[in-house]
């Protein structure tokens, strides 16, 4: 039997997302409040079907929710299927710090999208996290290798890759600081209730970089404020791990979150805004996912949230109805 691995990891909302001034080197410091919401990506490693021709690592993708698809969340050709892909570049990280190169192995990934593509939800550094806990099994199940890689040094390999990938290894709730890579988590109770949301991705695509190169332009001229700080305010902080009456904690919640992307990511698309101010019973806030243009509305209950998918889909717009963090293990 040959072996085959999968490992699943998740797809982000930043409930809060503060950017700094572009420095020399290109980057942006954040403050950024990341979340799990349990849409996952899946990753499974098989042997090689590219044996004897230079691509030692192969692969394919697909989405496996239809419906999703059909809405143009899930632009496939738009994801490469060579050394860009970020789940190659995941799986080389971990070949490379176990001594190997590229030539010694022949794997093949299988990615299973469920995240919308350039959706603003991570969905990349999700696939490049699965392919790196799994190619790391993978070696060490074939023999190729004797001992896995420790989770710190995935951890240390995946900021390189993008600053959201070390989130996606961990998924949970944390703080990021740095570019997002430096990571704090947020322990919550077990009695605590995740959040529910509704995720409405757009028809197209909006580039991380250009979001961040349009609000460069907008500070320049005055358009958008420079922050303030770069710090997760504690009060929100406080709010999340509140042992409050689920309404009173969703509602703290919602006064802090806070997005300096949404500005210019709605000035490159103006149609978000109508997507923002889609109104429907149990919304407590909408707000831009990231660097858009999915739009997140944050519910005061599953119930609410179930409801606002179905009508949205009745109106023949993709939604789904998500938990953050995500309950399900990875
Ligand atoms: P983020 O919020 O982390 O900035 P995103 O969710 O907006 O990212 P992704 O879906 O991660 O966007 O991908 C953005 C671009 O990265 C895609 O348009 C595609 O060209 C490229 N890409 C590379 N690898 C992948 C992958 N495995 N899945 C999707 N896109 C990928």
């Amino acid at each position: 039997m040959s072996v085959q691995v999968s490992k699943t990891a998740p797809g982000k909302i930043n409930l809060f997302f503060a950017v700094g001034d572009v420095q020399e080197n290109g980057y942006h410091p954040v403050a950024s409040l990341y979340s799990s919401v349990s849409l996952l990506e899946k990753v499974t490693v098989s042997e090689g079907i590219s044996q004897g021709i230079s691509q030692s690592i192969s692969i394919a993708v697909e989405s496996p929710l239809a419906e999703m698809a059909a809405s143009g969340a899930f632009d496939i050709a738009s994801v490469p299927l060579d050394e860009k892909n970020l789940a190659y570049r995941g799986a080389l990280a971990v070949i490379d710090a176990q001594g190997l190169s590229v030539e010694d192995v022949s794997l093949h990934l299988h990615i299973e999208k469920a995240v919308p593509v350039a959706g603003g939800m991570g969905g990349g550094s999700a696939d490049a996290a699965a392919a790196m806990a799994a190619v790391n099994e993978y070696l060490v199940r074939t023999g190729v290798v004797a001992t896995e890689l420790s989770g710190e040094h995935l951890l240390e390999l995946a900021a390189p890759l993008g600053a959201d990938v070390p989130f996606a290894l961990q998924g949970g709730i944390s703080v990021g600081l740095g570019v997002g890579d430096q990571l704090t988590p947020v322990e919550l109770s077990e009695a605590i209730q995740p959040l529910h949301l509704v995720m409405v991705p757009a028809s197209f695509g909006l580039s991380t970089p250009h979001v961040f190169a349009e609000l460069d332009r907008g500070r320049a001229v005055g358009d958008y404020p420079s922050t303030n700080g770069l710090e997760v305010p504690e009060a929100l902080l406080e709010a999340l791990r509140a042992q409050s009456a689920p309404i009173a904690r969703i509602c703290e919640i919602a006064r802090y979150i806070e997005n300096d992307l949404a500005a210019p990511a709605c000035a490159l698309a103006p149609e978000l805004k109508k997507t923002l101010a889609i109104q429907h019973e149990g919304i407590i806030s909408s707000f831009v996912s990231g660097s858009g243009p999915t739009i997140a509305f944050l519910m005061d209950s599953a119930e609410s949230a179930h409801q606002l998918e179905a009508a949205l889909k009745r109106k023949g717009r993709f939604a789904v109805a998500v938990e953050a963090p995500s309950r399900i293990s990875f």
